[in-house]
C-alpha cells in the first residue's frame, strides 16, 4: 500500500489518525509541527501528506507551500476555518483537498481513498498515453516516436528539451509542475541549486512558437506551470 505522513501536532489525533491508516494497510511516517514534516516528506517520500493547518513553528500553509516547490505529492489539508478553504485549495497554497475538524475518521478515511483513486486513474491514463506515440490535443499534435510538434497540421520546430518540455505537460492535462521538478525530469538535474529560470526560458519560446496553442501552457502562481484542460462547455458534471 502507501506510505502516508501524518502532520498533526495534537498528539493524540496524530496517533489516532494512524492507527486507522495503518488498519487499512498504510504504512504511516508521523511529524509534530512544521519543520519536521518537511524533513520528513524529503526523508520518506510519502504518496500522500495529511497536513494540519494549526501547527507550531512553520503552519500548515506554509508547509504546503513549500511541498509544493518541490513535489506534486497530494496533501490534504485540516482545517477548522472552513472559510479558508478557497485559499487552501486555490493556487496560493496548492493542496489537493480539505477536511475541516472536527471530522470522523470515517470521512477522513473515504477522502484519502479517493485521493488514492484518482492518482490510480491518472496514472492508469499516464501510462497508457506514454505508450502512445501520438498525443493529440485539439490542434496540436505531439508525436512522441519522431519527436515532432505541429499546430494545425503546421510544423513547429523545437529545440529536444522544448519537446520533452511539451511533451511531459500535454500529457498531464491539467496537472501543475513545479519548476525544479520539470529541471529534474527534462533535464536531469538534481533540484535544489540549479536555476529554474531554465524552465522559465523554455515556457516562453514554446509559447511563442506554439502561437495561440501555447496560451494553454499556464503559469501556476507560487508552484510552476501545467497544461491546462481543453476548455468545455459547462455540463450537469461541473
Ligand atoms: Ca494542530
Amino acid at each position: 500500500m502507501a506510505t502516508i505522513l501524518v502532520v498533526e501536532d495534537e498528539r493524540e489525533l496524530n496517533t489516532l489518525i494512524r492507527r486507522h491508516l495503518e488498519d487499512e494497510g498504510h504504512s504511516v511516517a508521523q511529524a509534530f509541527d512544521g519543520p519536521s514534516a518537511l524533513a520528513a516528506a524529503q526523508h520518506d517520500h510519502p504518496d500522500l501528506v495529511i497536513l494540519d493547518w494549526m501547527l507550531p513553528r512553520l503552519d500548515g500553509m506554509e508547509v504546503c507551500r513549500r511541498l509544493r516547490r518541490e513535489s506534486i505529492v497530494p496533501i490534504l489539508m485540516l482545517t477548522a476555518r472552513a472559510d479558508e478553504v478557497d485559499r487552501v485549495l486555490g493556487l496560493e497554497v496548492g493542496a489537493d483537498d480539505y477536511l475541516t475538524k472536527p471530522f470522523s475518521i470515517r470521512e477522513l478515511l473515504a477522502r484519502v481513498r479517493a485521493i488514492f483513486r484518482r492518482i490510480e486513474l491518472q496514472g492508469q491514463a499516464g501510462s497508457s498515453e506514454a505508450n502512445q506515440a501520438l498525443l493529440q490535443d485539439g490542434p496540436l499534435r505531439v508525436d512522441v516516436g519522431e519527436h515532432t510538434a505541429s499546430v494545425d497540421g503546421r510544423t513547429v520546430e523545437l529545440t529536444p528539451k522544448e519537446f520533452d518540455l511539451l511533451a511531459l505537460l500535454v500529457r498531464n492535462p491539467g496537472r501543475a509542475f513545479a519548476r525544479d521538478y520539470l529541471l529534474e525530469k527534462v533535464w536531469g538535474y538534481d533540484y535544489g541549486g540549479l536555476d529554474t529560470r531554465t524552465v522559465d526560458t523554455h515556457v516562453l519560446r514554446l509559447r511563442k512558437k506554439l502561437g495561440p496553442v501555447g496560451d494553454r501552457i499556464e503559469t501556476v502562481w507560487g508552484v510552476g506551470y501545467r497544461f491546462a484542460r481543453p476548455r468545455r462547455p459547462v455540463g450537469p458534471e461541473a
